[in-house]
């Protein structure tokens, strides 16, 4: 049993943990609630990715690959952990498809759930066609044509509203996505690359594209795609009387009332909490740090860990996550499961 790791979520992060698990000689088991593996890149259909460019169904389709080649991997999709006994050393899982597992730790790479953004009626998702999600976006990206939905149009104007979902206290998601200002440089240059002639606006409170990508997301979308970044707080999208969008409030930087017609608009979701995380508490006996993310154990000494020994985590379960802080995080979960077993097994011969 100690030479097993329990993985739950098959996203960047569980993969990366698996491999890690594999790659040192252990067994690990894959636990996916879904039929596909991949995790939000796949199960959502994202174009190219940040930082690297790549399809995501190439770049996280290597990942799939490698652990599904791997006879050290056992996947199980379309399944759940429903119970959960045992210690550190010694877990005993049983499965939504009536297998058992037994294994001497868990990593939960479960990852989050996309903020929904009828959360935010004032902005007009769920009421007009042309309101659509950055997840819409990518996948309009993936399939190579950028069209309103209401009537298959080519948008000549398109706004992308930063922020839905995060940094909004009064729907209770404090938190920055982490992502989406970067993600959303990168999808109006890729709106730009198939529709040439379409205007992209970004409306944002501030611009949080981190690290190296304010360079190569930032400016180069202003310079080189022509992106304009209006510094704004948006009141309402409503319909205009031609049947475009109109979406009102007001310029930050200049104090004026704006009111804009666009022909799509765009809601740069944030990354929520995954919704079964009260279920997950409950099942792994974990605890939920205040926003309903994943609890660390501890920073410094126990980077991967939970509340509780034996159970680790890692990538967008813990918080906004980046794709590769997620694997990087699935590796050193993978690896620290493995550490502990290694010194249990030690500690008994
Ligand atoms: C619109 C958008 C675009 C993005 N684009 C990029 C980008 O270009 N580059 C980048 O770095 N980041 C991007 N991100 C962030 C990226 O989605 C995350 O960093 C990444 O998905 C986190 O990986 P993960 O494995 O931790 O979680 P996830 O991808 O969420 O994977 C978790 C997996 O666990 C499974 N699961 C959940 N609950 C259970 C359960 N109870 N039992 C079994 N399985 C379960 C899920 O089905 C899923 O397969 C984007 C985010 C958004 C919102
Ligand atoms: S990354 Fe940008 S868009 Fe996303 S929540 Fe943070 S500031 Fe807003």
């Amino acid at each position: 049993m100690q030479d097993t790791v329990l993985i739950v979520g098959a996203g960047p992060a569980g993969l990366s943990a698996a491999a890690q698990v594999a790659s040192a000689g252990y067994k690990a088991v894959l636990v996916e609630k879904e039929d596909v593996l991949g995790g939000a890149p796949i199960i959502s259909g994202y174009a190219r990715l940040v930082p690297s460019g790549e399809w995501a169904k190439d770049a996280i389709g290597r990942m799939v690959k490698r652990v599904e080649e791997d006879g050290n991997v056992t996947i199980h999709k379309g399944t759940k952990v429903t119970q959960l006994n045992g210690e550190a050393g010694k877990f005993t899982a049983k499965l939504s498809n009536g297998k058992s597992v037994k294994a001497g730790a868990v990593v939960l790479a479960t990852g989050f759930t996309h903020f929904d953004s009828v959360n935010k009626p004032e902005w007009g998702f769920g009421t007009f066609p042309d309101v659509v999600t950055t997840t819409q976006v990518e996948q309009m990206v993936t399939a190579g044509k950028i069209a309103c939905p209401s009537d298959g149009r080519t948008p000549e104007r398109v706004a992308i509203l930063l922020c839905v979902g995060s940094r909004d206290r009064q729907i209770g998601r404090e938190w920055c996505s982490k992502i989406c200002c970067t993600v959303s440089a990168n999808l109006a240059m890729e709106i730009k690359e198939l529709s040439p002639k379409t205007q992209v606006f970004i409306y944002y409170m501030d611009i949080r594209t981190f690290g190296l990508y304010e360079d190569r997301f930032y400016w180069k979308s202003q310079e080189e795609f022509r992106t304009k970044f209006v510094k704004a707080r948006i009141a309402e999208v409503t319909a205009a009387p031609d049947g475009r969008l109109l979406l009102k409030g007001e310029d930050t930087l200049v104090k004026r009332p704006i009111v804009i017609p666009f022909d799509m608009v765009v809601h740069a979701v944030g990354m929520d909490p995954n919704m079964d995380n009260p279920e997950i508490s409950k099942v792994f006996g974990v605890g939920l740090e205040q926003h309903g993310f994943i609890e660390r154990g501890e920073h410094y000494t126990n980077t991967c860990g939970t509340t509780r020994p034996g159970i680790y985590s890692c990538g967008a379960a813990y918080g906004p996550e980046t794709i590769d802080d997620s694997i990087s995080q699935g590796m050193a979960a993978g690896a620290r499961a493995i550490a502990d077993l290694h010194g249990m097994t030690r500690k008994a011969s």
